[in-house]
């Protein structure tokens, strides 16, 4: 039996809990060897607002501790609604994206998906999301050939595409990440 990588995303905090159970069956994703992956501990972050501390993910270890012969990398298991490096989450990131299709400007868009939060990053974010536009939509294609549009705006017709994907859920980002195993950002 081929060994199995740890998921990069997972739905919630009871299956970051069995990832935790599992370890010992995972493989490593640096150096591939099985059974040397330990807990190491919650990946706390500030939530969006204040300065509350929220669970982001769980960091685990390929240990060589106690005669272990693992390689003594961490890497981190994140929930789906997390963007690895921003304390913004997918679905600001989802309304975002949704409001500009629907009309608004950038500003306004950003101000009703994330009231009090600096327009600066929310342009920050804006850059970033089309940075990674082309090779999103290259995954996209991947699946299936983006649904028949009139609108000629890139960014609507990757919108369409990624709702004709993932069908009715909430937060498209955090459901293409889920889907996908892969951050929107990399
Ligand atoms: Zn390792």
């Amino acid at each position: 039996m081929a060994p199995t990588l740890p998921p990069r995303f997972v739905r919630d905090r009871q299956e970051l809990d069995a990832v935790l159970a599992e370890a010992k069956q995972m493989a490593c994703p640096h150096c591939r060897r099985t059974g040397m992956v330990v807990g190491h501990g919650l990946l706390m972050g500030y939530a969006e607002h204040g300065s509350e501390l929220v669970v982001r993910g769980r960091r685990l270890l390929c240990s060589r501790r106690f005669r272990r012969s693992g390689c003594g990398r961490t890497f981190s298991v994140l929930l789906g609604t997390v963007l690895a490096n921003f304390v913004v989450r997918t679905r600001t990131m989802s309304r975002l994206l949704e409001f500009v299709v629907g009309g608004l400007c950038r500003k306004a868009a950003w101000e009703r998906a994330v009231p009090g939060l600096t327009m600066r990053s929310g342009y920050r974010l804006w850059a970033r999301l089309l940075a990674v536009q082309s090779r999103l939509r290259t995954v996209l294609c991947g699946v299936e050939p983006p649904p028949a549009t009139t609108d000629v705006r890139p960014m609507a017709q990757m919108l369409a595409h990624l709702r004709q994907i993932l069908g009715g859920t909430e937060c498209i980002f955090a459901g293409l990440q889920l889907a996908f195993q892969r951050d929107l950002f990399r």
